[in-house]
């Protein structure tokens, strides 16, 4: 049996053991050729619950739901949370028949009216039913109960839906939601199983020397690496971003520390997204590594996207200042792309800007891109910051941000992001 993690305030499994208990029921039932039904449960109505009564209240509707679907369900079936108010009941053996008279009883158990001090409630839910068919990976199980359920919300809820029964639409959305919860799954695994690992990236400035090394993460799960453009989107949707976030935190620091130790004083710079500085435990997490690798502040930078800047928020803040008063600089990422307030760039304690690759991209033959880099470049040094562009790849490009006065290139012209005996390799011999 997989190792299970319970939330709780139900007891049921957390979301992700019940991907892991899902995988490895499909993987059984296959073996033995029973079937399997997915029961994906969502209470109506429960974001006015929550809105109008509180989160104390929410919690405790939650508790007393939950009660009633273990009274229901007992042995028979695995029950995890997916969601704030959402719940997918495994049950192997379950024909469709079964299942339907399943979804019903858990349907009447729901609707008995509920009083928790002030609340009086009737609730009710939607319920997508699912059967395991023969080319079913375990991820579309899931989702064909969830797609099942959405069909139950549209149609008013407090009804149950059989996946194929529904009105059929939106594939294409679909299919990005089974990868999605495919690669949310595998992420998961990856930071359990030691599947992550960062391959760095010099910067390297007009007078040779090596401004810093970029970390950029890379997730293997079963020899196939998945690109950060596929698993950082969907990190950044499900929260988990900010356990991989601290881990490249970590991973980071003590790469710059095996470089000082060896003589070569490089800064590492560490990607830094926005629902980390939106954390109030950033600053902590931020410490914890510094501490744990034992590394000066100085060699540490921590790049943020622009975007960031749009609405700064108190914590942000806070994080920000923290960053800058234990020595860590920072770095704008992906600079001219977002929608960042020209106004909010002043209040940013960043040492230095990072040309986005789009403009890059058009030198050194459209004269309008040059016009704009050119004002970047001023608007970055007259704010005091090092300029430096990322996505150099041809020497031309090179040549046309030399003359516009740019610090340094980051860029397969130079070098591509390499493993951590690679990069040691690049810098003794540069
Ligand atoms: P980024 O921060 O803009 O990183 C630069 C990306 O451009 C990297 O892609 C790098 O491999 C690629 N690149 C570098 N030089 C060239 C070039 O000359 N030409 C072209 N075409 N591409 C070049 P990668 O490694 O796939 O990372 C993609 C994005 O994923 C990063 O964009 C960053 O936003 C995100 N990311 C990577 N690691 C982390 C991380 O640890 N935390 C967070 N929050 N995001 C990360
Ligand atoms: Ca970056
Ligand atoms: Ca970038």
């Amino acid at each position: 049996m997989v190792a299970t993690q319970i939330d709780p305030t139900t007891g049921f499994l957390d979301r992700y053991s019940c991907l892991k208990v899902a995988a490895d029921l499909v993987a059984r039932v296959r073996e033995s050729g029973q079937p399997l039904a997915a029961l994906w449960i969502d209470l109506d109505r429960f974001k006015q619950i929550n809105e109008s009564y509180g989160y104390l209240s929410g919690d405790s509707v939650i508790a007393f739901i939950a009660q009633r679907l273990r009274e229901n369900v007992g042995s028979m079936a695995e029950i995890g949370r997916v969601g704030a108010d959402e719940f997918v009941c495994l049950a192997p053996n379950f024909t469709r028949d079964h299942a339907e008279r399943l979804a019903g009883d858990l349907m009447h158990a729901i609707e008995t009216p509920l009083e928790i001090g002030e609340v009086h409630l009737r609730p009710s839910a939607s319920i997508g039913i699912a059967l395991l068919e023969a080319g079913d990976a375990p991820f579309s199980l899931l989702e064909r109960a969830d797609r099942a359920k959405i069909s139950a919300k549209k149609q008013g809820g407090n009804r149950y839906v059989v996946s194929g029964d529904e009105l059929v639409s939106g594939r294409a959305g679909t299919l990005l939601a089974r990868e999605e919860l495919a690669v949310e799954y595998m992420l998961h695994n990856a930071l359990e199983t030691g599947g992550l690992r960062l391959n760095y990236q010099p910067t390297v400035g007009f007078d040779g020397s090596v401004l810093s090394v970029e970390a950029l993460m890379r997730c293997t799960v079963n020899d196939k690496i998945i690109p950060p453009v596929k698993f950082i989107p969907v990190a950044e949707k499900t929260g988990l971003i900010v356990r991989l976030g601290e881990w490249s935190l970590l991973e980071g620091t003590r790469q710059a520390r095996r470089l000082q130790d060896a003589g070569l004083r490089t800064r590492v710079a560490i990607n830094v997204s926005r629902a980390q500085l939106l954390d109030k435990k950033f600053a902590q997490a931020l410490h914890a590594a510094l501490v744990c690798a034992n590394v000066e502040p100085e060699l540490i930078e921590l790049e943020l996207t622009e975007s960031l800047f749009m609405d700064i928020s108190n914590t942000v803040q806070d994080n920000l200042r923290t960053v800058r008063g234990c020595g860590v600089s920072l770095s704008i990422d992906d600079f001219g792309t977002g929608y960042s307030c020209l106004a909010n760039l002043k209040d940013i304690p960043a040492g230095k800007l990072k040309l986005d690759r789009a403009f890059v991209l058009v030198l050194p033959y459209d004269r309008r891109a040059m016009s704009v880099v050119r004002a970047m470049v001023q608007l970055g040094k007259d704010l005091g910051m090092t300029v430096v562009a990322e996505g150099v790849e041809k020497k031309e490009q090179m040549e046309a941000l030399w003359d516009l006065g740019v610090d340094g290139i980051q860029g397969y012209y130079y070098a591509t992001p390499m493993d951590s005996d690679a990069l040691f390799s690049w810098l003794k011999e540069n």
